[in-house]
């Protein structure tokens, strides 16, 4: 039986990592900054609790991750812990960049010298490429960043690729692009959008106010994210891969479709420049083709398939 150790397991994607994995019949260990404050609602919902190991780590703190690594003997790591939102990274850049990126490196060089046979996947993000003049984005892609998060997520990617050439880990980075799903948080725009429309229809809320709607971007459904994940992982040698729809959408559009489908008057969709980002990326898509071919990682959904399926989620299960 393998162990594979998840931080950031009360997360969207960690626990539907989690689920998979178990199905796999691993053993899994997840970590959680503190006993007190982990929410394990998602557990709930996936029918998991009590399936899952839990452990409290500070990924800050290096000695906490070789205890950990000591006491399980994970042979594969996911980490997905991060200060995971734009808009929040730009109020608190510097809380973003010191935990995404010293998390990263804790767990590398606890790995390279403690547990070398370990492997493990990074969360990279599609926002570390902000700016680019050609698409579809590809790996090789030049980065522009326009976030602290991006930045972030590109300084902890190029860690792992150096633990990888220079140290010969086992370390690769997946470059998901957006993906969404009912365990997604309120604060991201998909959720937010959902959940606003049917508060609007049951009375309890008067109209939806978003930032700029006019931009762009590749979204996909986590569920089939997190299969790419372990896929990663189970390759023959280290590599990065690149997870995304291949499409993107203008947000507008998410929204006027989220409303049509509930009936909503657009006029309530109210334009306010106060929730504009400092700095926006105006369109982003991905090319999936090397995990498609490589991973034979499938996906074929449209996102409005998607947003059918969320909405039908959301409505079941509001509470
Ligand atoms: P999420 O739902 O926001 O979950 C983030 C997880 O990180 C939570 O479990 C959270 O724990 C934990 N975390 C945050 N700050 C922490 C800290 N200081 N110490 C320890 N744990 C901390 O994010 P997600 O959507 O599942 O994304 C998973 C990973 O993929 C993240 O690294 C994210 O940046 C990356 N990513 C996501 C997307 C996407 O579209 N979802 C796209 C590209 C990359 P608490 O429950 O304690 O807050």
């Amino acid at each position: 039986m393998k162990t594979a150790l998840i931080t950031g397991i009360t997360g969207q994607d960690g626990s539907y990592l989690a689920k998979l994995l178990l199905q796999k019949d691993y053993r899994v260990i997840g970590t959680v900054r503190s006993y007190r404050h982990a929410n394990t609602r998602n557990f709930d919902y996936l029918g998991i609790k009590g399936d899952v190991i839990i452990e409290e780590l500070d990924l800050l703190d290096m000695a906490n991750i070789i205890l950990l690594l000591h006491k399980h003997k994970p042979d594969e790591i996911y980490n997905l812990a991060a200060q995971s939102s734009v808009s929040l990274s730009y109020d608190q850049p510097l809380g973003t960049f010191s935990f995404n990126t010293i998390s990263v490196n804790n767990l590398l060089e606890s790995i390279r010298l403690f547990s070398p046979i370990t492997k493990i996947y990074q969360a990279s993000s599609s926002e570390m490429y902000g700016l680019v003049e050609k698409m579809p984005i590809r790996i090789e892609t030049p980065m522009h960043p326009v976030s602290p998060y991006g930045v972030s997520k590109m300084a902890s990617h190029f860690m792992v690729t150096i633990y990888r050439e220079s140290y010969n880990i086992f370390a690769s980075n997946g470059i998901l692009f957006n993906h969404e799903s009912f365990l997604r948080s309120n604060n991201f725009f998909v959720k937010k959008i959902i959940k606003s429309a049917i508060a609007i229809k049951n009375k309890q809320q008067l109209s939806l106010k978003v930032g700029n709607i006019n931009v762009k971007r590749d979204f996909g459904y986590a569920p089939m994210y997190v299969d790419a994940m372990w896929k990663i992982l189970q390759q023959d040698k280290p590599n990065d891969f690149m997870i995304c729809s291949g499409k993107s959408m203008v947000l507008r559009d998410i929204i006027e479709y989220v409303f049509d489908k509930m009936s909503l008057n657009k006029h309530l969709i109210i334009e306010d420049e106060s929730l504009f980002r400092p700095n926006e990326i105006q369109d982003i898509y991905g090319d999936n083709t090397k995990a498609k071919e490589i991973l034979n990682w499938e996906y074929n959904l449209s996102f409005f398939e998607v947003l059918d399926m969320l909405i039908e989620e959301e409505i079941r299960n509001d509470f």
